[in-house]
């Protein structure tokens, strides 16, 4: 705990303290076994346990209906760009995507690369990205709709998501999964890198309506197939096991917080907290408009990028690290995951205050 500073990251991200703490007491002998969760096999029943243990809290904390399973697989969110579109677009298909920014395009371009036929549908470019478009009409045809629900770098969140009707709606989670109660029935299928929300990096979580299990066809790479990942319980070959362990002492933090309902109310909070400094401020001024302003990562800019510098490097100083914007578009970022106390959030914005008086 001495020496720990607020971190506010985009991921990999602040973890519950908590749950490091669980982690030092069990690394060298995990509950008595005699040897470290580092060490142990994959195959073992007490790992099976664990990823058991994970998949169920999952679906408890997030009320994921019993028709869909959650798959551990490793590559990132970045692998799912691939995956999904391999798994999920077949001969002569198309899928269709909103574009809302990087993370976004770095989607549309992997399935182009691909090979597949993907429509834009929507697209908030035109204003830098800046914005969650409404509206949003999905062809009755195509594959799925593909959405990142929020944009981690442009601070804009989903309030609403797109209406579907019979076609797959795909989420990109990675920066938003379990911050908010959501309808997990309108979406075939959630993917998101673990390192904000759930857990470290190394482990990307899954969750797929089981009827699309089936789609897979036989020749795409086998760390891509969610029929042959879902089929073996995400135990096909090694899981990163101590991802994963720590995700399920993450879900058992988020339960023991009261849940869902418990941590959307803290996390509207935090987000309030900060969006209200910046409203009340003619010297910060916010990028993402107030309709889709993120509970996840907060993104405001000050009068120069003199100021923003000296901000970053004054926040350090005083015991607030991570707050620099995404190199791609410059200005201020706080990242404010679920493990991110309200006391750290309350700090930033009394550091706020202070260093407007101070400099303008
Ligand atoms: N999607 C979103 C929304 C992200 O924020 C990120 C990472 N910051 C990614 C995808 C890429 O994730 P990964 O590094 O796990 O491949």
């Amino acid at each position: 705990k001495e020496g720990r500073i607020y971190n506010f990251n985009p991921g990999p991200a602040a973890l519950p303290l908590p749950v490091l703490e669980e982690v030092q007491k069990d690394l060298l002998n995990y509950k008595g076994e005699g040897i470290s969760i580092l060490e142990m096999s994959h195959r073992s029943k007490t790992f099976d346990g664990i990823i058991k243990d994970a998949e169920r809290l999952l679906k408890e904390i997030m009320d994921i209906p019993q028709n869909y399973k959650v798959l551990f697989m490793q590559g990132g969110a970045t692998l799912q760009f691939a995956a999904v579109p391999l798994n999920l677009i077949g001969e002569g298909q198309f899928a269709e995507y909103v574009n809302t920014g990087s993370w976004s395009k770095k989607a549309i371009q992997e399935a182009q690369k691909l090979g597949k036929k993907v429509n834009v549908v929507a697209s908030s470019e035109d204003e830098s990205f800046s914005y969650i478009p409404g509206d949003i009409k999905v062809s009755p045809n195509a594959a799925y709709l593909h959405i990142t629900s929020n944009n981690t770098i442009f601070g804009t969140q989903f309030q609403q998501f797109p209406e579907t009707g019979d076609v797959a709606l795909i989420a990109d989670m990675s920066s938003d999964i379990a911050c908010r109660k959501i309808d997990v029935s309108k979406f075939a299928l959630i993917y998101a890198g673990a390192q904000k929300n759930m857990g470290p990096s190394g482990v990307t979580v899954v969750i797929i309506r089981e009827d699309l299990l089936e789609k897979s066809p036989d020749n795409i790479p086998t760390m891509t197939s969610y029929k042959i990942i879902g089929g073996k319980d995400s135990l096909y070959n090694t899981p990163p096991t101590f991802a994963v362990y720590i995700v399920k002492l993450v879900l058992e933090w988020m339960k023991a917080q009261g849940g869902l309902e418990k941590i959307e109310q803290i996390n509207r909070q935090k987000a309030g907290l900060i969006y209200d400094a910046l409203d009340q401020s003619s010297f910060y001024r916010g990028t993402a408009r107030p309709d889709s302003r993120s509970l996840m990562n907060v993104t405001f800019r000050l009068p120069s990028e003199e100021l923003e510098k000296k901000f970053v490097a004054e926040a350090l100083e005083n015991g607030m690290l991570g707050l620099k914007g995404h190199r791609s578009v410059g200005g201020i970022r706080a990242s404010i995951y679920n493990a991110v106390p309200m006391e750290a959030v309350e700090k930033l914005v009394d550091f706020m205050k202070k260093f407007e008086k101070a400099n303008s």
